[in-house]
């Protein structure tokens, strides 16, 4: 057992030393948060990070809830925009998912207004079902400014139709470790550069005590975040946390990621296109596009991903592609004895819907509110991993929603998801949707009704029927009341700059 000293503290049993074991986007995100620790004068964080071992670096595409997590650390938007050659994204759109030639767009914000309580897909379905043609897609402003590649920010006033717009960022992931890290580090946060090559356990528990480097040194800590990526130095080699394997769900395995030259105009919004035994990205930054291909390798041979990759390339490629391989699920306990794991070595759900960075922020924002002192009292480890446990399972259904949600039969793969059985918290969630419409958030779900209409609607589940408080509405009030809300939309939209025009006005880099 190392001595401890009592510190004066809480109740002198306050944590005196966080290591954060790994310098990629987790291990500067929980660094950059967790810095304000150390106001108190007696907790101190460290980073060790391996330069030889390197980071995963390419989670590029976020959801609007960054902001937030950007904002809490005091970080000007345009500042960081700038420095990591940031872009816009007011969504994702979604090509030949239902079907191939199929086209659709997952926006941020929501749809048209809700009315006498009741969601506005409901209005929507009633009138399509009248003879309406207009897709849902046009009562959103985030689609209708991203298909004209403009792109604005939102008003505070929520009586503006502009205050329904939302927004994340497409981001160098480099750039922004690189970001962070220069703000950890003016908050007095120490990086040490080191490969650690043992973890050693107290034999009385089996809590962590220290870690060893490649050069002799041992660091001893109380807590220690593991943000060692897929390996998951701490949480699963030295404390055996166990892995719960998604692959039967979600059997994308590896991905072949490359930079390519930009070319045409900057779209504010991420594309994802459905390929053989995967689906494809595209993300546009300030200063080129990042792609990738998420596939099945036992659907297609790396050579043929390869090669599928760099034909649907916009511009030149940069680089070679980079190969990546992982097992979607999760860790089974992501907070074991006094270790919490961030990141890639907390789970990973594919890059699909973005969700994985968001992760990071929302384990931080937990452990935050859970923060222990040297007692570790089990009850906030178990609320931890119980937090976890709900949020990964929500985003893993809504991910698979887009593989099962298909009509595709063209390929074994998507043979394959289109006929696989799911979760039930699945199955009762379309079954919900397309008998009625509806669809209800459970204990603060990250992506809203909206988020699932997008996707259910967009690879055809159509709901059967509509909420009957819609009936009582009078259908010609009701279609005047729609145009005059597209009308609105569109001309918003088309009265904002361009997204290259408001970016080199705002953010431009360099
Ligand atoms: P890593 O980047 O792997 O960092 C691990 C760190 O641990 C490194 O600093 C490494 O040096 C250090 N380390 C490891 N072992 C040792 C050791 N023995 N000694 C010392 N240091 C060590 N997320 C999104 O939100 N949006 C996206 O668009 C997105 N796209 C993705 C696409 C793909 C194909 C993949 C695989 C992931 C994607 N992600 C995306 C996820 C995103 O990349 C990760 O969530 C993010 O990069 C965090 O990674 P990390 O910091 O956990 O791990």
């Amino acid at each position: 057992m190392p001595s401890h000293t009592v510190v004066p503290g809480r109740s002198g049993n306050a944590i005196r030393h966080v290591m954060i074991v790994g310098g990629g986007t987790a291990g500067w995100m929980a660094a950059a948060a967790l810095a304000r620790l150390t106001g108190n004068g007696v907790t101190h964080v460290t980073v060790v990070e391996s330069e030889a071992i390197g980071t995963v670096g390419v989670g590029e595409a976020t959801i609007p809830p960054i902001a937030s997590f950007n904002a809490m650390l005091g970080i000007d938007e345009t500042d960081f925009m700038r420095s990591t050659h940031s872009s816009f994204k007011l969504g994702i759109e979604f090509v030949d998912w239902g079907r191939q030639g199929d086209r659709y767009m997952h926006p941020f914000g929501p749809f048209g207004v809700d009315m006498e309580g009741v969601k506005f897909h409901h209005y929507w379905r009633m009138a399509h079902a009248g003879g309406a043609p207009e897709p849902l897609g046009d009562y959103s402003l985030c689609i209708a400014a991203a298909r004209r590649n403009r792109m604005a920010l939102p008003s505070n006033d929520p009586q503006t139709v502009l205050s329904s717009l939302k927004h994340a960022y497409h981001f160098d992931a480099g750039l922004y470790a690189a970001y962070l890290r220069h703000h950890a580090e003016r908050n007095g946060i120490v990086g040490i550069e080191g490969r650690i090559v043992d973890v050693a356990l107290r034999g009385d528990d089996g809590f962590v005590e220290a870690i060893r480097l490649d050069d002799g040194r041992r660091i001893e800590a109380d807590l220690f975040v593991d943000c060692s990526g897929f390996r998951g130095l701490i949480i699963e080699q030295a404390l055996k946390a166990g892995y719960e394997d998604w692959s039967h769900w979600l059997p994308c395995d590896r991905a072949l990621a490359v930079p390519s030259a930009s070319v045409g105009p900057l779209t504010p919004y991420t594309r994802a296109t459905a390929d053989r035994a995967g689906w494809r990205w595209r993300i546009p930054l300030q200063h080129r596009t990042g792609n990738g291909y998420v596939y099945s390798s036992r659907h297609i041979s790396d050579d043929g991903a390869r090669d599928a990759l760099l034909a649907g390339l916009d511009g030149e490629p940069l680089a070679e592609p980079r190969a990546l391989r992982f097992s979607t699920g999760r860790r089974k306990q992501q907070w074991v004895k006094n270790c919490v794991s961030l990141g890639l070595s907390s789970g990973f759900l594919e890059p699909l819907e973005s969700t994985s960075i968001h992760l990071i922020q929302s384990g931080i924002s937990k452990l935050l509110a859970l923060f222990p002192d040297r007692s570790f009292d089990p009850l906030m480890i178990a609320e931890y991993n119980r937090l976890s446990q709900t949020q990964f399972e929500q985003i893993r259904d809504f991910i698979i929603l887009h593989y099962k949600a298909t009509q595709r039969d063209d390929t074994l793969f998507w043979n394959q998801v289109r006929t696989m059985d799911i979760p039930e918290t699945l199955s009762r969630k379309i079954e919900l949707f397309r008998s009625s419409g509806r669809v209800f958030r459970y204990d603060d779900e990250l992506f809203s009704e909206a988020s699932w209409t997008a996707v259910m609607l967009g690879q055809g589940v159509m709901p059967g029927t509509w909420d009957p408080l819609v009936d009582a509405i009078n259908p010609h009030a009701l279609a005047r009341k729609l145009a005059g809300l597209r009308n609105i939309i569109a001309c918003t939209a088309e009265a904002m700059p361009t997204h290259e025009a408001f970016i080199a006005r705002y953010c431009a880099a360099g």
